[in-house]
């Protein structure tokens, strides 16, 4: 006899990816009505029947997967590579041996993480600290591995009394140069691509800001003159939008760059913060 499932199988069997079929319910076949809602996505099936008293619910694999054997196969990890410059980190940006001497990290430390010797420095808003390292690939830097150097636990960081929450960003190099702007942008790689010309950051993992919690940090760091929005291209409403709010207690300015700014070169930066006259 026909298991229920091979018989979803079956059914299954004339659904392209993403095609729903409705029909007879193998379970209950309800009076002949249409009660059974069968859907692919890749390999798999979900089916449900929308009969109360029947509650046949689930997901299987589809019968070419299991012929194929394609869902057992693991996702293959495809490092994300920048399509801009590969760009070379600038004297100036601080590098390993002041922070080496900061937080008494031996050299043997450092080589686990990058041979470039430059690390950026991180301060999130629960009161952590960490050191992200560089990892670069063809000489390219295709992200970063962080660590803690304030080793608090880490539930503290999911505690009530230091949320993560919405608008509160992590920041890199506050006051670095001892410039007068801060840049705003969605990315720890933009935050450091700025960092690394010499310009401080804050990455706001995202699109939103928490004003009411920006207008407080703004009366701590006196050092801010000016914040600049360096959004990216998709989301200059948004920055607009946030420097109009802004505004009202800061001068603000929006940088309009053609692409995220990990992906310009530093020319198309510059270039953006000349009209700007930054
Ligand atoms: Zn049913």
């Amino acid at each position: 006899m026909t298991s229920l499932r091979n018989e979803i199988r079956l059914l299954g069997l004339s659904l392209e990816d993403g095609q729903t079929l409705r029909t007879v319910c193998p379970n209950c076949t309800a009076a002949h009505e249409e009660t059974f809602i069968l859907t692919r996505d890749g390999d798999r099936l979900l089916y449900q029947c929308k009969r109360a008293s029947c509650n046949t619910k689930g997901r299987i694999v589809s019968n070419s997967a299991l012929k194929s054997g394609s869902h057992n196969q693991k996702k293959v990890f495809k490092p994300k590579y920048f399509e801009g410059e590969a760009w070379p980190l600038d004297e100036q940006t601080p590098i390993w041996s002041t922070l080496k001497a900061k937080y008494n990290f031996s050299d043997e430390d450092i080589e686990v993480f990058t041979q470039e010797g430059v690390t950026f420095e991180l301060e999130d808003f629960s009161g952590l600290k960490f050191l992200h390292f560089p990892i670069y690939r063809e000489g390219k830097l295709i992200g970063t591995c962080r660590k803690s150097i304030n080793h608090k636990p880490k539930e503290r960081r999911k505690s009530k009394l230091y949320p993560h929450i919405q608008g509160i960003p992590y920041y890199y190099f506050p006051n670095v140069g001892r410039s007068k702007e801060l840049f705003i942008v969605e990315g720890c790689m933009d935050a450091i691509k700025l960092a690394c010309m010499n310009k401080s950051a804050m990455a706001l993992n995202g699109t939103s800001l928490n004003i009411e919690w920006f207008a407080e940090y703004l009366k701590e760091a006196e050092w801010i003159e000016t914040v600049v929005l360096a959004l990216d291209p998709d989301a200059q409403s948004i920055a607009r939008r946030m420097e109009k709010d802004l505004s009202l207690f800061i001068n603000s300015k929006v940088l309009a760059l053609p692409k995220d700014p990990k992906d310009c070169t530093k020319e198309q930066i510059n270039e953006g913060m000349s009209l700007l006259q930054i």
